[in-house]
């Protein structure tokens, strides 16, 4: 390992890895310090069930990781990376047996959706045309907008709540609960402002470029994006859990892939009372409950394009998911939760063993919870797959300790590196014109923490190393 770097980044999720390689283009010289044996932060790959059955322990489902304006432009394939495109990127059963499909296209889509069809394609297609203009502003700090018409149409699709947003577009059920499965990704409750924009991005980004993912493994993505990194001379340390800015070699800036309250535990860092108040007053979003499956058969879902879906998105009314994403901020939970389930093995064989699957799935549960939500997930999907439960061989669960013990990151399960209302969509960690800076002016944070958020993008770390840039090699072109 060479004993001089320009600039030293902790943790390797996928925000750190996108900062290191950014700064690297730029001929400045990094590495990246890692406290597990394996990279990847919250996209990791491991055999969690069964020998030969491999696991997305993480992020599973990657569109922002196919089209992040910056991870786009790397040269990913030359380092391994190879995506698969399910037949449809979501869908949607109902309890009568029927279901909607996120089909990429939009025609397609709308037809299926009786009286909301021309609302659904006037709502989506200006989206999916302009996104290119949209999403540097959208992926990006608060600030002027390049496009400003374009945003300020967006804007007022994307504040509003997702119920109001679905009350004021459509007038049936089913349209409502689709639009409800992307936009409760949000793990916020459907009637907080701007919980909308989830669904709008998500959706427009399956309309654009479908829902993809790894094949083998989201681990194949942090892995390419390594060997690339190392290929520009990058280096990574794993094994190194760094508590004091003492523990890294002398460096020109420090940039910190971690969330506000492991951002404070790290000593060494000249940060004022008024900036640790600040940051000690960040809120932390709702957890999940994880499982995974090794299985003998594909779900058995009874609507065939849930079987051609890569993933499926559970909850069977208005009502249900609504009260699933309300409860859960109440420290409580509903028998009938929001479900979100990913099927790689229907479309990547090299997940299972032949002739065998895997399934990973998740529901949004109180922040820390400790409880066994197994049940009741699997209840879900028996009501959209009956005969599911005989196909299961063994499984893995996680709940929101387990998760935050494997990733620090994931505090109190939240996978998003805090809540995403709109308090702190854009001024995430803090309000401020420089999210990614803090008080030292060695120290950066660079992770999901920042905007613009959860997700796979590396939006975040590349963000934040422009502006290490800025700062610190002002001879350097950002
Ligand atoms: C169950 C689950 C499902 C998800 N599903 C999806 C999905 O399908 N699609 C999607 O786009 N996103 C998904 N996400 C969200 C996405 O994974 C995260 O938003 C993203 O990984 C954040 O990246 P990051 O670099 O900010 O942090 P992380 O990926 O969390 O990386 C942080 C890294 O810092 C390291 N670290 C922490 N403390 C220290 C220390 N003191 N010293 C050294 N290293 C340290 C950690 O070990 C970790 O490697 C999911 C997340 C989870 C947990």
């Amino acid at each position: 390992m060479p004993e001089n770097f320009d600039v030293i980044i902790t943790g390797s999720g996928s925000n750190g890895i996108s900062a290191a390689i950014y700064l690297q283009q730029k001929g400045i010289k990094t590495a990246i310090f890692e406290q597990a044996s394996t990279p990847g932060g919250a996209t990791r790959t491991e055999e969690l069930s069964l020998p030969g059955f491999k696991h997305d322990v993480g992020s599973a489902i990657l569109p922002m990781g196919y089209a992040s304006p910056f991870f786009r432009n790397l040269p990913l394939a030359n380092y391994g990376l190879e995506w698969i495109f399910p037949d449809i990127p979501y869908a949607h059963p109902f309890a009568d047996g029927s279901a909607h499909a996120a089909y990429q296209d939009i025609d397609k889509t709308a037809a299926q959706l009786g009286r909301d069809e021309n609302a659904y394609r006037d709502l989506f297609t200006p989206l999916v045309e302009n996104w290119n203009k949209l999403e540097n502003d959208l992926l990006g700090p608060l600030g002027i907008p390049a496009h400003p018409i374009d945003f300020l149409k967006f804007g007022l699709k994307a504040i509003p709540s997702a119920r109001m947003l679905v009350n004021h577009y459509f007038k049936e059920e089913k349209t409502k609960v689709f639009f409800y499965g992307s936009a409760a990704h949000s793990t916020l409750p459907l009637t907080n402002i701007a919980s909308a924009s989830f669904g709008l991005v998500l959706t427009t980004m399956a309309h654009r470029y479908g829902w993809p993912f790894p094949k083998g493994g989201a681990q194949n993505f942090t892995n390419a994006l390594l060997e690339y990194y190392k290929s520009l001379g990058g280096t990574l340390v794993l094994e190194r859990n760094i508590t004091h800015l003492e523990e890294l070699p002398q460096a020109e800036a420090y940039m910190f892939d971690l969330t506000p309250k492991q951002l404070l535990n790290i000593k060494g860092l000249d940060f004022p009372g008024l900036y640790r108040s600040r940051m000690s007053n960040y809120n932390y979003g709702a957890g999940v409950f994880k499982i995974d499956w090794a299985l003998n058969e594909p779900i058995p879902f009874t609507n065939d394009k849930c079987k051609l879906a890569g993933t499926v998105h559970l909850g069977f009314s208005q009502k249900e998911i609504e009260d699933s994403e309300a409860f859960i901020h109440k420290k409580n939970m509903t028998d009938t939760p929001y479900v979100l389930v990913a099927q790689h093995s229907n479309f990547d064989n090299s997940r299972a063993p032949d002739g065998k699957y895997t399934a990973w799935a998740y529901c949004h549960v109180p922040n820390g919870s400790i409880k066994d939500y197994t049940k009741i997930i699997e209840d879900q999907i028996e009501r959209a797959a009956p005969g599911f439960k005989e196909t299961i061989l063994a499984r893995s669960t996680m709940n929101t300790v387990q998760l935050q013990q494997w990733n620090p990151n994931l505090v109190g399960g939240d996978i998003n590196g805090g809540r995403q209302d709109i308090t702190q969509l854009f001024t995430r960690p803090i309000v401020s014109l420089s999210p990614y800076s803090t008080p030292d002016p060695r120290a950066y944070i660079c992770s999901s923490s920042t905007p613009p958020g959860g997700g796979v993008h590396g939006m975040c770390g590349f963000n934040a190393a422009k502006k290490v840039v800025q700062d610190h090699f002002k001879d350097i072109k950002v």
